[in-house]
């Protein structure tokens, strides 16, 4: 029997979805560990160690150089459809403007951080004023945009 390891630990649910959605387009097989919990309350996240993706060891490599071209089409897209970005885009995949980071995910905003700091920054980067409650958070910064 092929060995099942755990490929990548995912604190963000959605992140974790279009991960192994990706990768089951692929022809990988893989499942997530731990989601539901997590997308029901996401306290408990930090406890559990967040979404794990697991995948049989032999699909390792070959997981990796597809999320790899993945990151390639994301960026330059970002350089070439930039302005024409949905920001109601449940599936995107943006690169946080802070940091540089791909660690991105598209989820419910923070109260705290969600108001005139958001509005100001939209206002600057002149793009679209955010609708509604959702918000790109950036988990290696925390930065939300
Ligand atoms: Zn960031």
């Amino acid at each position: 029997m092929d060995k099942i390891v755990i490929f990548e630990t995912y604190y963000n649910p959605i992140e974790a979805s279009i991960v192994k959605e990706r990768l089951i387009d692929s022809g990988i097989q893989c499942f997530l560990s731990d989601e539901n919990t997590i997308t029901i309350n996401p306290l408990y996240n930090q406890a559990l160690g967040g979404v794990k993706l697991h995948l049989f060891e032999r699909d390792v490599e070959a997981a990796k150089s597809i999320l790899q071209d993945e990151d390639v089409q994301i960026h330059l897209k970002e350089v070439t459809d930039a302005e024409e970005e949905a920001p109601v885009d449940v599936q995107s995949t943006e690169i946080c403007p802070n940091c540089g980071s791909a660690h991105v995910g598209y989820v419910q905003a923070t109260k705290k951080r969600f108001g005139i700091f958001t509005m100001i920054i939209s206002l600057l980067l002149m793009v679209y004023p955010f609708s509604a409650k959702k918000t790109h958070h950036c988990f290696n910064c925390e930065y939300e945009f």
